[in-house]
């Protein structure tokens, strides 16, 4: 099966119940914002410049664990910020597990092995050795980590630990490959980091998934070429979504000095182009997202936004309308529902509710229409039953071209980062140097992207669009 039957089985009879009961508006996924914190300060990150990163400013564990209980979402996405900053991570897992909810923690991979780390010395004994003389091979834990995991005492046995279970993934944000990657989050050696990470997850026995933005600069062969090599380490999903953004600068200079839209705006049209491929990628690779979605995406249908399927609660409550666009936050999620008038937001019949919804055809709006029968078209229930009961696509096979071909960075030499930034913020590159963000006052008024990556997608597109010279300067 292409997803765990206990998984489907799960959300299937969630939407079901709620069928029956003819509940006009419930939640399917919860995107759960703990904190806003991260030690990576990626290009055109919106969480990181919306929010306080304080840590004090964090959700409390008893209010995350309550906030899923309200909202009652079959599947709890973990995000933020990093979410393994959080001090209460285990406990929040744990106790998110004990509800019975499906957990995707999505995180950057710079803390998952210290985490798996954690686990192991939990759980160590000598059964355990065949599992560290692997990792110890693949250069994933160090001969003096292996020690600590051994030497495990009482304290570490005890502690709460992340383990194992087919009712999470790690979800591992990866925008392309090493080269793109690191330059992206504006550090080299991230990629390598995650794809470590990824590797030890699998030999430990975790469910592995990533989720990747596409920019209107993203080269989609690059794209295709990624889902290839983290199909080849067996990875288990992927989610995939356009970015987008509004800015009401941008839009103005559309609207009253007549520029082309196309310059600033991944359009519905580019989308489409993008996506063109997303029922192919569907059937080679495990795409999370329904077949009615991917049909969306590729242009070959209309949906209506079902924003409210997927409702975000952070320190501030729950934003609404949806994990892009702050209109307001409610200390309740009925109160959220029952307040923010749903029909002012989307597009339908190619007609924008809300000028800033234009473009959008993010999976956090989207992709639930498709498993809600929004839109609903003769058998579009089979479709959906077809791909989540059809076979698992299988690896793609490993090569060393594909390895070489995804390290195409730092790890062979090309410590491309103050080079790259050195181009993009000469007087030459024109525009606004994308890693001059810093220092910039944000005035977007909605920030975007569909997961871990939220923000600035026209920053992020003013570094691929440079980065392209830099590569093909190679
Ligand atoms: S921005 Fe997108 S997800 Fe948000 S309300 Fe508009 S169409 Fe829906
Ligand atoms: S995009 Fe994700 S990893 Fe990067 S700074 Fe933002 S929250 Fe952190």
């Amino acid at each position: 099966m292409r997803f765990p039957f206990a998984l489907t089985k799960k959300i299937a009879s969630h939407i079901i119940k709620h069928k029956l009961r003819k509940t006009p508006k419930f939640a399917m996924v919860l995107q759960l914002e703990p904190l806003h914190t991260c030690n990576l300060t990626c290009t055109g990150c919106g969480r990181i410049r919306e929010y306080s990163t304080s840590l004090k400013d964090m959700v409390p564990l008893e209010q995350c664990l309550q906030a899923a209980v309200e909202c009652d979402a079959p599947m709890v996405s973990i995000c933020g910020g990093e979410p393994l900053i959080y001090p209460k991570i285990e406990e929040l897992i744990n106790g998110l597990l004990e509800q019975g909810r499906v957990l995707y923690i999505c995180t950057n991979g710079m803390f998952m092995r210290k985490k798996m780390r954690d686990y192991l010395a939990a759980i160590y004994s000598p059964s355990l050795e065949p599992k560290l003389k692997k990792l110890l091979a693949g250069k994933l834990i160090t001969e003096k980590e292996a020690e600590t995991i051994r030497k495990s005492d009482d304290a570490a046995k005890k502690k709460a630990v992340i383990r194992p279970t087919k009712w999470m993934y790690w979800n591992v944000h990866v925008d392309g490959l090493e080269f793109t990657h690191d330059l992206i989050v504006e550090r080299e050696g991230v990629f390598k980091e995650c794809i470590e990470a990824i590797k030890m997850a699998k030999i430990c026995g975790y469910q592995v998934a990533t989720n990747t933005t596409v920019y209107r600069e993203t080269d989609v062969a690059e794209i295709e070429d990624m889902f290839k090599y983290l199909s080849s380490l067996e990875v288990d999903g992927h989610t995939i979504s356009p970015g987008y953004d509004y800015d009401a600068a941008k839009k103005d200079m559309v609207s009253r000095l007549g520029k082309d839209p196309k310059q600033f705006f991944l359009t519905r049209d580019m989308t489409r182009q993008k996506f063109a491929k997303i029922q192919d990628w569907g059937k080679a690779f495990t795409i999370f997202g329904t077949p009615v979605y991917q049909e969306f995406l590729a242009g070959k249908r209309e949906l209506t936004c079902t924003a409210w399927a997927i409702p975000t609660f952070n320190v501030k409550g729950w934003k609404a309308p949806c994990y892009l666009m702050t209109d307001g936050h409610y200390p309740g999620y009925q109160e959220m529902l029952s307040k923010v008038q749903w029909e002012k937001y989307g597009v339908v019949n190619g007609i924008a509710r809300d000028p800033r919804c234009e473009h959008c055809m993010v999976h956090c709006g989207y992709d639930p229409s498709g498993a809600l029968g929004t839109n609903y078209q003769r058998g579009d229930n089979w479709k959906n039953i077809k791909y989540n009961f059809g076979g698992k696509p299988k690896p793609f096979p490993a090569s060393p071209e594909l390895e070489k071909r995804a390290y195409n960075g730092v790890t062979i030499g090309k410590g491309h980062l103050a080079e790259a930034k050195a181009i993009i913020n000469s007087p030459a590159a024109g525009a606004r140097g994308a890693f001059s963000h810093k220092e910039e006052e944000h005035q977007h008024e909605a920030h975007v992207g569909s997961h871990c990556g939220t923000g600035d997608t026209s920053e992020r597109d003013d570094l691929l669009a440079k980065i392209k010279d830099v590569k093909n300067a190679e």
